[in-house]
């Protein structure tokens, strides 16, 4: 009843024997409000509800019941201030804190008694005010006065409870093992100011890159923040890179674009000849600018070269994927550009058109040896 959990995915070993299940472990972060995967993927598949098994299509379809029209339907059912004035009131706000910690703990909804106890609100009547006030768009009761959150209401409480409207952290610098891309030495660090991670060279004053990182993140993470700002933003861009906004998941639009007069003024010469990877989100305005091969870091291909010379692609932060990913311009009109990884000698190349859809995978190796390779993996 309480909305969001995985399915249980019953998968039948053959005819006769009990059903088996399975969940996804897979969690994949948001940059600025909340983590709805990490909530559900806590929920998951250990509970056995029936009415959340996730049946075959197939069979749901040949019910005849079923009415499946071809596009969704949708209207406003507020204005945006009339939305947000309702949350104008500690009160509120307080009943919408009460709502997201007993969710979890709740099949069947909140009552209206245990909402008023975890207020402090001094009659019955003021508070039943407050409540209704939140009732259509951040919560919904049933005819046994019970609440839950609805979709909105969730989405704002926890928006809430990350700290993005409210905290404001910044960490001193954090010395980074990876070196230099562009200096080679090993002097990156990775600093916090107002929610915002910058992750620059302290040797050639270089600025490698400038994210937005939830105050939860930073907070949560403390001195080993930077492990999981790379881990956050680099799904973020795995999800833009396959068309979905990690804020809204409204449809990304991808391209190869010339470099900002800006960016290559801080650009060593040898880079002043480059492209990157541009992601614009259409609906909530989400736009980022990234080297084209961190686009291609979820690939089956580079996944699959860099476990055949005994690595993981993912140990390698966002901030410096190693020298051997190189990005060479093959066209300026449309732009295309060749994108080659080399491990000992093995090598990838993916040729990538103006859509950034890689349109052709070559794998070649040259005096490739996977025992080496392990060896050197392992140094
Ligand atoms: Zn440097
Ligand atoms: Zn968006």
């Amino acid at each position: 009843m309480t909305a969001e959990r995985w399915g249980i995915l019953r998968v039948p070993e053959d005819e006769d024997t009990e059903t088996k299940t399975y969940f996804s472990p897979d969690r994949i972060p948001n940059m600025t409000t909340e983590d709805e995967s990490d909530e559900s993927g806590r929920r998951s598949g250990l509970e056995s509800t029936p009415e959340t098994t996730v049946e075959p299509v197939s069979s749901a379809a040949a019910d005849g019941t079923t009415d499946r029209s071809a596009t969704a339907s949708a209207e406003t059912v507020s204005d945006p201030s009339d939305a947000f004035q309702a949350l104008g009131n500690e009160t509120r706000m307080g009943i919408l804190d009460t709502m997201l910690e007993r969710t979890d703990e709740t099949e069947t909804g909140v009552t209206f008694s245990e909402l008023f106890e975890a207020s402090t609100v001094d009659t019955s009547a003021g508070f039943a005010y407050h409540l209704e006030q939140l009732v259509g768009p951040y919560l919904a009761k049933d005819g046994d006065e019970h609440y839950e959150l609805t979709y909105a209401g969730r989405k704002i409480a926890r928006a809430i409870a990350t700290g993005a409207y409210t905290r404001r952290v910044d960490h001193p610098p954090i010395s980074l093992a990876e070196s230099c891309p562009f200096c080679g030495e090993q002097s990156l660090a990775a600093q916090a100011t107002d929610n915002v991670v910058a992750v620059a060279c302290e040797n050639c004053d270089r600025s490698l890159l400038r994210l937005g990182f939830p105050p939860s993140g930073l907070e949560s993470h403390g001195e080993s923040f930077p492990d999981a700002f790379d881990r956050h933003h680099r799904h973020r861009l795995g999800l833009m890179a396959e068309g979905v906004c990690p804020e809204c998941s409204g449809e990304i639009s991808s391209e190869l674009v010339r470099t900002a007069p800006s960016t290559d003024d801080a650009l060593p010469s040898e880079f002043e000849e480059h492209v990157q990877a541009a992601f614009d989100c259409e609906v909530c305005g989400t736009e980022v600018r990234c080297p084209v091969s961190l686009a291609f870091l979820d690939r089956p291909e580079v996944v699959s070269l860099y476990h055949d010379h005994g690595r993981n692609v993912r140990d390698r932060p966002i901030w410096n994927v190693g020298h051997e990913w190189t990005e060479t311009i093959l066209s300026e009109e449309p732009l295309a550009v060749r994108v080659v990884v080399e491990l000992e000698g093995d090598v990838l190349a993916l040729y990538v058109d103006e859509r950034l859809d890689v349109v052709d995978v070559q794998r070649s190796e040259t005096n490739a040896s996977t025992s080496e390779g392990a060896a050197d993996a392992a140094a």
